[in-house]
């Protein structure tokens, strides 16, 4: 059984004999489970997922009402989210025997918002059901640790480095990429910042040479002056500093208006 299976069969345990727990930590970065999950423990077509009732849709297109969604704004999940999350939990629910509050990005909970967000999990409203995402133990608070029943999904495996650097200077020829994972974003930006260390360092503008790399591989770049290096790598450096919480698209959008 694969571990996909293994938390599924987990949860579909634990929903007929209605010992489903109040709070949960997912951590990794295959967040497509959780849907599955979210879909198990809710379904009304059959007792697994069937993927096709009102339900199952619903929760798939995440407008379900008794489905509410936390996302960091910019840079951080500020309490007024969190209180939000606090008041959907108390309503009463629409249709399943319990609501589903998902918190996306654990990590990127303000320490205002983590204590207020720790007074729900201490005690949750009856009939709750709390996912709390993260990538990484790192930044969380202990005590929102303590307080979840931890998952542990997989984790995606890691594309060769190759082709992060191709990435890369698809990026630097404007090339709008979309990144899903944090921990795919973060390689990315880790790769773009020693590509322009090496274009910063070296003084040698790069007009669509092959650079050879200490590796031994080689990249392609496109022009791209030392003092722009500079620049772009300024910008970068701050996004990467903001890695596990900034959102996303919007730490690309910053990187490309300095291209
Ligand atoms: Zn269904």
């Amino acid at each position: 059984m694969s571990q996909r299976e293994e938390i599924l069969n987990y949860f579909y345990i634990l929903k007929k004999r209605r010992r489903l727990g109040s709070s949960y930590l997912f951590v990794g970065q295959e967040f497509s489970l959780l849907e599955d999950i979210l879909k198990l423990i809710s379904c009304s077509g059959n007792e697994y997922s069937c993927g096709t009732c009102w339900d199952c849709r619903n929760i798939a297109q995440g407008v379900h009402p008794d489905l509410h969604i936390i996302e960091p704004e910019g840079l951080s999940t500020k309490i007024e989210s969190i209180r939000q999350g606090m008041r959907f939990l108390s309503l009463k629910s629409f249709c399943l025997s319990h609501k589903l509050l998902i918190i996306k990005d654990a990590g990127s909970l303000t320490l205002e918002a983590s204590n207020a967000f720790l007074k729900t999990l201490e005690e949750p409203p009856p009939n709750s059901f709390i996912a709390v995402c993260a990538f990484g133990l790192e930044g969380i608070l202990p005590t929102i640790i303590s307080r979840c029943r931890r998952i542990f999904f997989p984790f995606v495996s890691k594309k060769p480095e190759i082709s992060r650097k191709e990435e890369v200077t698809r990026f630097l020829e404007g090339e709008n990429l979309v990144f899903k994972e944090r921990k795919v974003f973060s390689d990315f930006l880790s790769t773009l910042i020693n590509i322009l260390h090496f274009v910063v360092i070296s003084g040698i503008p790069v007009l669509n040479n092959k650079l050879p790399q200490a590796a031994g591989r080689e990249i392609i770049l496109p022009s791209l002056s030392p003092e722009k290096a500079m620049d772009i790598l300024k910008y970068t450096a701050r996004v990467y500093e903001a890695r596990q919480s900034i959102n996303i698209n919007l730490g690309m959008q910053l990187i490309k208006t300095r291209l």
